[in-house]
């Protein structure tokens, strides 16, 4: 069997991404600190603990588990909390993928899937988001992700590193199954932050910002269903096994939902109202992110099959009702 270490694999995205490799007969073998994950998360393979920031280990890692390839996802992931504390995003975005990356072509271990995102695209009014976009970050969480991405293509031109980099637009759902979702602490996503008001989890959700100039005055995101985003992934790293070279993925759906109408959806889907108010604008947020892009559809062969809002909140909220992690 071949390993992947997923960095991140405790986390949201990289459990689901480690049953999806599990099923397509790849053993994830799970890097993380569990400082934002889950030990209970990690249910497909193998976990090594231990820190991104934390050189010897991690060379320790990649000489026992010796992967054929890494996902990266391990990262700190709040916008807000960037704008306030940039440093702490600097220090374990940007310094912690280095000592990995390094940690990685010093093993011989050259094919590297990344978690980046549409953030890094910044306030483009008016402008379709593909690939070739400019990137033009408007917060720290952004910056931190775009640097990495520089990072990887100047390791390509000196070391050979070969990177399939994936810029999410906003990632929601769980497991059909639900035996991993959505569980952070404190949740300050929008979809699960709605759960939790509808569940009396927490006093409501606030609202950030009616003043945007977005059709209802609240700012417009792209959705995509967490198990099609990591079917991208188990595609992306068959893509750098074929020999294909690097490239860079948008994964979005286009089409966009203002907060207002992320509610009102989650309204239909649970027939429970969503206790909210509205608060100031969050800084850092941009006005309308949504994937301009069909590179992913048309070159890796992806197919998103439950990225309808709908599902996307049904099998969150049936993972907030059925599933759960040991706190
Ligand atoms: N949002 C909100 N209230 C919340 C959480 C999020 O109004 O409690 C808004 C947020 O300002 C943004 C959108 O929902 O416009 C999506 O935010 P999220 O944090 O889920 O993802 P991001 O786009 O920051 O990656």
């Amino acid at each position: 069997m071949t390993n992947v270490l997923v960095t991140g694999g405790a986390g949201y995205i990289g459990s689901h991404a480690c049953k999806a490799l599990a099923q397509a007969g790849y053993t994830p073998v799970t890097f993380d600190n569990i400082s934002t994950g889950w030990k209970d998360a990690v249910k497909f393979g193998p976990l090594e603990q231990g820190d991104l920031l934390d050189r010897e280990r991690l060379d320790e890692v990649f000489a026992t588990v010796k992967p054929a390839a890494v996902m990266h996802f391990a990262a700190l992931s709040q916008v807000g909390e960037s704008m306030q504390d940039p440093g702490k995003y600097w220090r374990n975005n940007v310094a912690g993928s280095l000592n990995l990356i390094e940690a990685a072509v010093n093993a011989g271990c050259l094919d590297f899937v990344f978690s980046s995102t549409c953030a890094t695209y910044g306030d483009q009014d008016g402008v379709v988001l593909d690939e070739q976009s400019a990137q033009m970050p408007i917060n720290a969480y952004a910056s931190s992700k775009r640097a990495i991405e520089d990072m990887l293509r100047e390791f390509e031109a000196a070391h050979g590193l070969r990177s399939v980099i994936f810029r999410y637009f906003n990632v929601a759902g769980a497991d059909p199954d639900a035996d991993v979702g959505e569980h952070h602490i404190p949740e300050t996503h929008l979809i699960p932050a709605m759960i939790e008001a509808i569940q009396g989890k927490r006093d409501g959700l606030t609202v950030f910002g009616t003043d945007y100039p977005t059709p209802d005055g609240t700012c417009i995101r792209d959705y995509v269903h967490v198990c099609d985003l990591v079917d991208a992934h188990v595609l992306g790293l068959k893509w750098l096994e074929d020999g294909k070279g690097s490239r860079v993925f948008n994964l979005g759906t286009g089409d966009g939902f203002s907060v207002k109408e992320v509610i009102d959806a989650s309204r239909a889907v649970t027939n429970m109202e969503v206790p909210h108010s509205i608060g100031d604008r969050r800084p850092g947020d941009c006005v309308k992110l949504v994937s301009g892009s069909t590179r992913a559809v048309e070159e890796l062969g992806w197919q998103p099959k439950r990225s309808t809002m709908q599902q996307m909140i049904g099998d969150a909220w049936r993972w907030h009702q059925t599933g759960h992690y040991a706190e």
